[in-house]
């Protein structure tokens, strides 16, 4: 039978990668996110093609408690429950804790790390009459190690591993699993945004922010890629995973061996 999985920030990059591997399985999606209207449209619509009975677009602002929660209520509406939720939405800022801008501390904060408390917490009771269900929050190397010029972003993404392991123990008798995936680097859009930023702070060219920073720690020298990411949400949603809960899969080449 098709799951509903509702995936946060899936217009773009992982995000839509998943939407897609679930979408291929024959899954109804939810998804959400910011861009053109007619692309969001078409990706919707690719989803359809590629396999889900149904595609939604629901355009919640991961910075607004009310329209998450009316994101979650809109799924059960149209779908009855949700099965997966998979927190994804992000964004990155790169600057010196000294010259952080408060309102992008207080924007990644509420994107990277609260958005997962308030999509939770609406989920959490329709998983509960269920009888099961699957969280997976799309967490970062960054949640394990830090870098310099990523403060808000390095404390977000350790907090959604406590957020992650909290959430598993409270669920642990009640058939619902909740665990992170903990990419390195993957050359997505919020990645390319960030390499002139990186490469102005570190005084070095663009093209040295990719092999001497971006990809120095990662052991293999490749960028992951978003199959591989979207590849680990489908094994952590799938039956083989049920005593999988309270943890964190890293793809990250090696990274965070070190
Ligand atoms: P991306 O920029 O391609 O996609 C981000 C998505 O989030 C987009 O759909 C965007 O519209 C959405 N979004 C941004 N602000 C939003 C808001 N306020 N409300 C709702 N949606 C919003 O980035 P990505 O690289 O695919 O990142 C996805 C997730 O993966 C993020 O949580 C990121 O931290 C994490 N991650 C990325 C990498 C990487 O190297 N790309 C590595 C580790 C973890």
């Amino acid at each position: 039978m098709a799951r509903t999985v509702v995936v946060t920030g899936s217009t773009s990059g992982i995000g839509l990668g998943i939407a897609r591997a679930f979408a291929k399985g024959g899954d109804n999606v939810v998804i959400n996110g910011f861009g053109k209207p007619e692309e969001i449209e078409a990706a919707r619509a690719e989803l359809e093609t590629l396999g889900a009975p149904k595609a939604l677009y629901h355009g919640a602002d991961m910075t607004r408690p009310d329209e998450i929660a009316d994101l979650i209520h809109t799924a059960e509406k149209t779908f009855g429950t949700v099965d997966v939720l998979v927190n994804n939405a992000g964004i990155q800022h790169v600057a010196k804790i000294e010259d952080f801008p408060v309102e992008k501390w207080d924007q990644l904060i509420a994107i990277l790390l609260s958005s997962a408390f308030h999509t939770m917490r609406n989920t959490i009771p329709l998983m509960k009459k269920a009888g099961h269900g699957r969280i997976i929050n799309v967490a970062s190397a960054h949640g394990l190690v830090a870098s310099p010029f990523k403060s808000a972003y390095v404390a977000a993404k350790h907090g959604v591993l406590g957020l992650t392991k909290t959430a598993a123990l409270e669920l642990a008798e009640t058939g619902i699993t909740v665990n992170a995936i903990c990419p390195g680097y993957v050359l997505t859009p919020l990645v390319e945004k960030q390499i002139p930023d990186t490469a102005r702070e570190r005084g070095i060219s663009e093209e040295a922010v990719k092999t001497d920073v971006m990809l120095r720690l990662q052991a293999t020298k490749e960028f992951v890629s978003i199959e591989e990411v979207a590849a680990t949400a489908l094994f952590l949603a799938s039956d083989a995973a049920r005593q999988i809960t309270g943890t964190h899969i890293s793809i990250d080449g090696g990274w965070t061996a070190q």
